[in-house]
Formats: C-alpha cells, structure tokens, sequence
C-alpha cells in the first residue's frame, strides 16, 4: 500500500486496516479482476461486509447500524474503490438507499426495508435516470404514478440502473403532478411486483455490479409506498446526492490510488535498459504528477466527508471533490496504462480495470460539466450557466 499522505484519527487507520485485509483475504485483485472477467458480483465480499457491519456505517445502532458518519462512509468507499471497484459502486448505492430511508421513510419502512438492508438480508437499486433523460431528469422524466384507489399505478422506464436484476426493492421516482421542480415522488417498489421487468445491460465497466434497463407496466403499489412526501421527492432525493456526491469521489480517489499502487509496483520489476523502468526521470514524473492529484482530491473528499458529519453545507465542497477526483483517476489509470504499455492489455491484470472503471465518475451521479456549473454558480456566485 502507498504511505498515507493525508492524516485521519488512529480510530479511523485501524478501521481502513482491518477492512483492507478483510478485502484481501477474501478477494484479493486476481479474483476481482476474474469475477470482473465473468461478470459477476461478489457475494463472498458481500457476506463479509456484512459480518464486519460495513453495510450499517453511517446507520445509526438504533436503526440496526453499526454507527459512524461520512467520514467513515469515505473511507469504507476508498478502500473499496483501490480493492473491489464494482463492491465500491455497490456500497455507494447501499449508502445512498439507507440515507434516503433514514432521512425519509415512516418506522416501519425503516424497520421492513432498512434493517435487511444493513443486514445484507435485501439489496436495493435506486432509480431515477431515463433513456430519455440523466442530466435533465427533472424536466425529462416520463414514468408517472398515477392516483388508483388508495394506492398508485407505475408506468415508464428506467435506465442505467444498478443492481436492479439482483435487487429486492427499488426506490424509484416518478411523476406525480406538473410543476417545474415539484411534482415527483418517490416509491418503494418491490422488484417482484406484477408489471416489472429488468434487463441487464452490456456494459464495458463496472462489471461485477448489473447495470439495467427496467420497465413499469401498470405496476399496482400500496399506499405504503410512497417514500417520504407526495411531490416532493426530488427535493427530498437533491439533499442526498450530494452526500452520493462525495462517495463517488470517495471511489474515484481508491480507483486512482489502486492505478498507482500497481503501476509502482509494475515499475520497479519490469526492467528497460538494463534497469527498472521506474528508474526514468519520464516515468517518475508520470506517476508522481497523478499520485499529487488523487492526494488532492482526497483531501476535499475528507473535507466534504467532515462537513458533513458535522452538520455543514456540503454541496460545493463536494461537487469540487467529485470533479477533482473523477479527473485524477482518469488521468492516474491512463497513466498506468502507458507505463504498463503492452501489459497494460493483458486482462488478467487490474490496469484495464481501473481504466475503465475510473470512466463512470465523469459523468455520475452528475456529469463533470454540471459540476462545475454548481461550483461556478454556488462557489463563485456567477449567473446561472446555459
Ligand atoms: C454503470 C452505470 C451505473 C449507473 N447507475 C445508476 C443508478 O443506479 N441509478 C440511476 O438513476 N442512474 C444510474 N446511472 C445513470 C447516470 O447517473 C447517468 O448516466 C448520468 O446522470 C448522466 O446522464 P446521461 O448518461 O443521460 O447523460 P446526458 O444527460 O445525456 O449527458 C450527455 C452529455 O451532455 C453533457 N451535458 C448535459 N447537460 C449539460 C449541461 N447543462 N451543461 C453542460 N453539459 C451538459 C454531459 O456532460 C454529457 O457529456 C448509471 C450509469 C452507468 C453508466
């Protein structure tokens, strides 16, 4: 592992340890990298992680959590992110679900859905973008419910979701009235309900973790399902995300250390003229400009992590985390790639990986160019951009 540029408290080291050797033991990078290979998820992992209580961080112990805050959620995703990238993805929306249900659901929402969950009895998907619309899903959203009886009718579709064929419930948005930022609310959506259907994708990344398409035909759901308060649902979701925000950088950052770590190790066994390659002043430099840029935005992801825990706006702080990080795990994995070189090919080896991993943070949960739009608008105080 690289030395720890930046400093959390002793209680926090002993926890990153425990859980990177949890990790090891049970999936070391050459089994990550052939259930990446064979596209599957891993349970193993899972079931360890809910031994540990990983699933409960940030679930409060009377919720049946196990405690801790944001800066134990980033943590948790780091170590994910450099070990098991797609388990990383998994928890990031793991984490999402049981803050929206804590924030949100009635006690016995919490009790029916949120201790399974912590558990690792259920999992969850969470669903709101479309193939019509991810950035402007507000304005481009066509699932609607529908007042039936007591309950609610589902129609629609939704895309890129994940774990949806694996999941037992979905939190899904749908349009309940027309109004320009109301008007949404959102549902608990068993997955086995009459009416629902999810395909897998295929994807080029994330493999471990399904990426779907779902569809909601005449779905007939329960008074009971409505999450929180009818048509307020996006503003309920908005006051999540960005706590989703800085657990993506949370997993970026791990992707752009774990790139770096194996491009060091690469380096210093693979030789070139009579010497290891990371002997060249080119090669040093690559890697030491990459690895400057993940501490970076490590750095702003624990900003934004102890802002949260205590109680402080996190929106711009985290937006710059996000940006930050997704740009430095691009750049340390492509990095990667060329020192690897022709190795960098071989996919049996975690370089190919990395790089592709690192791709989904560009763009979710928010793209880098709305980011930096919020940034300029909050941080900046400049006019909305166009
Ligand atoms: C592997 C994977 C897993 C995912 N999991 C989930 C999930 O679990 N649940 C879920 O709901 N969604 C999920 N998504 C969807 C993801 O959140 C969206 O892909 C993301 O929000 C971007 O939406 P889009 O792909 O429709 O891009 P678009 O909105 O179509 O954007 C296309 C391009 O336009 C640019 N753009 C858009 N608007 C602006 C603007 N205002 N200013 C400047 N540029 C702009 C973007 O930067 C981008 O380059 C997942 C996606 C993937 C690939």
């Amino acid at each position: 592992m690289l030395k720890q540029i930046v400093q959390v408290s002793d209680e926090s080291e002993i926890f990153r340890d425990a859980l990177e050797k949890a990790i090891e033991n049970v999936s070391p990078l050459s089994r990550v990298q052939e259930l990446d290979n064979s596209k599957t998820f891993d349970s193993g992992l899972h079931s360890v992680l809910s031994e540990l209580q990983v699933l409960g961080v940030g679930v409060p112990e009377e919720s049946g959590g196990a405690g801790g805050d944001a800066i134990d959620q980033v943590i948790t995703l780091e170590v994910l992110g450099r070990k098991a990238t797609s388990m990383a993805v998994y928890m990031v929306v793991h984490f999402m679900i049981t803050r929206i249900l804590l924030e949100n659901g009635n006690a016995e929402q919490i009790e029916t859905y949120l201790r399974p969950l912590v558990e690792g009895r259920i999992k969850a998907s969470f669903c709101l973008t479309e193939s019509g619309g991810g950035t402007d899903i507000l304005s481009s959203m066509k699932t609607r419910a529908t007042p039936d009886g007591d309950g609610w009718r589902l129609n629609g579709n939704k895309m890129w979701i994940s774990g949806a064929s694996t999941s037992d419930i979905y939190i899904v948005l749908a349009r309940t009235a027309e109004h320009h930022t109301r008007g949404v609310t959102m549902f608990l959506v068993p997955a086995n309900a009459k009416g629902v259907s999810a395909q897998e994708l295929q994807t080029v990344a994330i493999n471990g973790y399904d990426t779907n398409e779902i569809a909601f035909d005449d779905v007939a759901v329960g008074p009971d399902a409505v999450l929180g308060v009818v048509d307020d649902g996006f503003p309920q979701v908005i006051a999540t995300l960005n706590g989703e925000r800085m657990n993506a950088a949370a997993v970026a950052v791990g992707i752009g250390r774990g790139a770096i770590e194996v491009t060091r190790d690469y380096a210093l066994e693979r030789t070139a003229f009579d010497r290891p390659v990371g002997q060249f002043q080119a090669v040093q430099h690559q890697l030491a400009v990459a690895g400057t840029a993940v501490e970076a935005a490590w750095l702003l992801t624990l900003e934004a992590a102890r802002n949260d825990a205590a109680g402080r706006a996190t929106d711009v702080v985290s937006s710059m985390a996000k940006y930050a990080s997704a740009r430095a795990a691009v750049q340390a994995t492509d990095t990667g790639m060329d020192i690897f070189a022709g190795a960098g090919f071989d996919t049996s080896l975690p370089i190919q990986r990395y790089l592709r991993d690192a791709r989904l943070y560009s763009f979710a949960p928010l793209n880098n160019n709305t980011t930096l739009n919020m940034i300029a608008e909050r941080w900046l105080e400049l006019p909305r951009a166009k």
